[in-house]
């Protein structure tokens, strides 16, 4: 076996390093979705090199966390992260290490990884350093902390939720020990601030079973100290999957019967992931009431009339299932998507009106908008102009 998986740049950063007399291997998650043969995101390489070292020994690099042994080396212009062997002083806050340690030995080093899969090395050959099982862990399955997982938890309330979104991203399940030291310590996952946690859900939302984890997050009893999560999972369930993250929120929020404002501020989401939130709520209110109307059809997104339908029919608010391929080709149909597709402007309307522009143009704009989408003109110049004439004479 071959490390395939690295890019020539990164096997090119383990060789200097190597020839300067430092060991140096591929670590992480590379390594291990290489193992599942996935193809590999973000290249991770640990060194017994200290970071003055590396920096000394590479023309490009960039200081993203020194004092934690991690420094950016560009390479023919690709960003490869290397960082020295190290390993964790004591935790008083559940999250992070009081100070880390730099150490010589790859074992100490994957020693402090939190999960065995994840605690694979690979040399730039493509030989695998497994110290703990993680490939057998693997065959069966398994996600299992290195070492003692209520200590390695206690450490590092993060890793409970790493734990859960693996479940949902590699479809896996959690081994016993680990399983039983999560449930003991679920309480402390609030020391692990929002933003984290976002960052894991978001991933989780993504994963190939979702369900999975919502299923270990109710069954650890993480669920009870989450900044908000559904009480019953019946109906967020029925949601999967998402196609985005965002979507993920959304149905979040419908099945927990939230409002986008609390889970917004809950999870810290941006105002762009908000408003999507928000534009879902609003939807599912309105589809809850009728059959979308050519108005809705218009407004939406796609991906928001899509999931509006689908709740509305998981919460048995409508007799009328309409299925995605309907709803894509009912949007796809409406005689324009944007007001961009109108074939006039503004200025149209001024020449045609003889007058300058105003508020106005935009309100008539509007108008023909409406005109046009509902069938009262084409969306060609000369029926707009004869419609918009006609219709601004009479309101005059
Ligand atoms: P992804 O594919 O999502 O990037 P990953 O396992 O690579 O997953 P990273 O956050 O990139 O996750 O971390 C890289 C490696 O660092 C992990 O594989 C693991 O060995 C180690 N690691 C990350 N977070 C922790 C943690 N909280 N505790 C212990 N080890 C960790
Ligand atoms: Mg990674």
């Amino acid at each position: 076996m071959t490390a395939h998986f690295a890019t020539e740049s990164s096997r090119e950063v383990i060789r200097l390093l190597e020839q300067a007399g430092y060991e140096a291997v591929f670590v992480g998650g590379a390594v291990r979705d290489y193992v599942l043969g996935k193809p590999a995101t973000d290249i991770d390489i640990a060194t017994s090199a200290k970071p003055e070292e590396v920096k000394a020994l590479f023309p490009m690099t960039v200081d993203i966390g020194t004092a934690h042994g991690t420094v950016l080396v560009l390479i023919d212009g690709e960003p490869i992260e290397v960082t020295t062997y190290r390993t964790e002083g004591t935790y008083s806050d559940h999250r992070r290490p009081d100070e880390v340690q730099f150490v010589t030995s790859l074992r100490e080093d994957l020693l402090r990884r939190d999960f065995t899969m994840n605690a694979l090395a690979m040399t730039k050959d493509g030989e695998l350093i497994d110290l703990f099982g993680g490939q057998k862990d693997m065959a069966r399955q398994l996600i299992r902390a290195v070492g003692h997982a209520a200590d390695r938890f206690n450490e590092d309330a993060l890793r409970m939720f790493r734990a859960v979104r693996f479940t949902s991203v590699l479809d896996f399940a959690i081994e016993e020990e680990t399983f039983e030291a999560i449930r003991a310590h679920a309480a402390q996952i609030q020391y692990i601030s929002v933003e984290r946690l976002k960052a894991e859900m978001d991933k989780l939302f993504k994963g190939v079973n979702p369900v999975k984890a919502f299923q270990f997050i109710e069954q650890t009893t993480l669920s009870n100290h989450l900044p908000l999560f559904p009480r019953s999972l019946g109906k967020l369930n029925k949601m999967v999957p998402f196609r985005t993250a965002v979507e993920g929120w959304a149905c979040l929020m419908l099945a927990g019967d939230f409002t986008s404002g609390a889970v917004a501020k809950a999870y810290k989401l941006s105002n762009a992931e908000k408003s999507f939130l928000s534009t879902v709520h609003q939807a599912s209110v309105r589809r809850s009431n009728s059959l979308f109307t050519i108005d809705d059809y218009y407004h939406f997104d796609l991906a928001v009339l899509l999931l509006a339908e689908k709740w509305v029919h998981i919460i048995g608010h409508s007799s009328q299932a309409l299925s995605e391929d309907e709803i894509t080709s009912r949007k796809q149909s409406l005689p324009i998507q944007s007001v961009a597709d109108l074939v006039v402007t503004g200025k149209d309307l001024m020449a045609w009106a003889e007058l300058r522009g105003g508020r106005w143009t935009g309100e008539w704009i509007e108008k023909i908008t409406m005109a046009v989408l509902h069938g009262k003109c084409e969306n060609n110049s000369n029926n707009i102009k004869e419609w918009f004439l006609n219709e601004f004479k009479r309101e005059k």
